[in-house]
């Protein structure tokens, strides 16, 4: 017997052709609240992105088996009214995993080689060579705050970039970082020897302002901070005042405590490349979103 699938949020087209090829599939974006309880008795599962607002009302009049999200987070499904029922719930957290680490790395570049201020300059008709002296990647270490899934492809982009890596995870140990060639060191040496520390740990309670104003001033002068992981996870008030007094050199920032950004002073500064939550924004990691979901909810059928 074939599945019957309902999917209330957009993802990709591959992953909808995917669906097709083992379930009957219904797709009906826009749903409200009313309608999808009226629904959803129909369907053994259902697969969202972050739309679709999965309630317990929603769970308890289904007959679902399984659930899934595309992409990362489980805010808006109610994962206990879902493990009271028995219903399976599956996401696709690792489809962004590359394409975060390629922006850690092209991030930094476009700060260490003043790549953006270059091209507005060019564009306003100058020709200002010696003001854009840059850095090399080659020869400089790199702290690793969270040695998971990106925090790994992050550290083999940067060894074939010639950088030392140095790696804080409490949760691991020295064999896991011994294939990547990277030291593990506790959290405050990471901070002190690095020119540049990236983070990419979750959003918990232990890791909210993590980074604040004392570990800040733990860090070079000529150190550079990346946080593509979340906002929230420094402590922006801190960060500002370590930038504009030169206690730090630079910040690459995709996330922020709020977002949109609105009317941050971190915009008034020069030493800093801000990206608006770019970290999955690439066609492979929306079409991987879908895809890796889908196939998580085949196994499942399957098994
Ligand atoms: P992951 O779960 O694979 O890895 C997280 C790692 O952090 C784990 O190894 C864990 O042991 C470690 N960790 C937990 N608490 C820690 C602490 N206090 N100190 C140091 N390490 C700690 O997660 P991931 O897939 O690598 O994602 C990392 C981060 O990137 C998450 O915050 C995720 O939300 C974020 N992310 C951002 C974007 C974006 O668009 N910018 C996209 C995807 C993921």
């Amino acid at each position: 017997m074939r599945p019957k699938i309902l999917i209330t949020d957009r993802i990709h087209e591959v992953a909808i052709e995917e669906a097709k090829s083992f379930a009957d599939v219904d797709l009906d974006f826009g749903l409200s609240h009313e309608e999808l309880v009226e629904k959803i008795g129909e369907y053994d599962a259902l697969i969202v992105r972050s739309g679709t607002k999965v309630t317990e009302e929603i769970i308890e009049k289904s007959n679902l088996k399984i659930i899934g999200r595309a992409g990362v987070g489980l805010d808006n499904i109610d994962t206990e009214a879902a493990r009271k029922k028995g219903v399976r719930i599956v996401n696709s957290p690792e489809a962004s995993t590359i394409s975060v680490a390629e922006l850690v790395i092209g991030s930094l570049i476009t700060l260490m080689r003043n790549i953006a201020h270059a091209h507005k300059s060019m564009r306003e008709g100058k020709w200002e060579r010696s003001k854009f002296t840059g850095n090399e990647l080659f020869g400089k270490t790199l702290g690793i705050i969270g040695f998971g899934r990106i925090g790994r492809e992050v550290a083999l982009r940067a060894r074939a970039f010639g950088m030392d890596v140095s790696v804080y995870d409490p949760n691991i140990t020295v064999e896991d970082t011994r294939e990547y060639n990277c030291k593990l060191v506790d959290l405050d040496e990471l901070l002190k020897n690095s020119d540049i520390v990236t983070l990419h740990v979750p959003l918990i309670e232990n890791t909210k302002s993590m980074i604040d104003e004392a570990r800040l001033n733990l860090m070079k002068d000529s150190a550079i901070l990346v946080n593509i992981a979340r906002g929230g996870l420094v402590d922006e008030n801190a960060l500002y005042k370590a930038l504009k007094e030169n206690k730090l050199k630079g910040a690459v920032l995709d996330v922020f405590e709020d977002e949109p950004l609105g009317d941050s002073k971190l915009l008034s500064l020069d030493n800093v490349v801000l990206t608006p939550h770019l970290g999955a924004s690439t066609d492979e990691a929306q079409i991987n979103a879908g895809t890796v979901v889908v196939e998580k909810v085949r196994n499942f059928f399957r098994e």
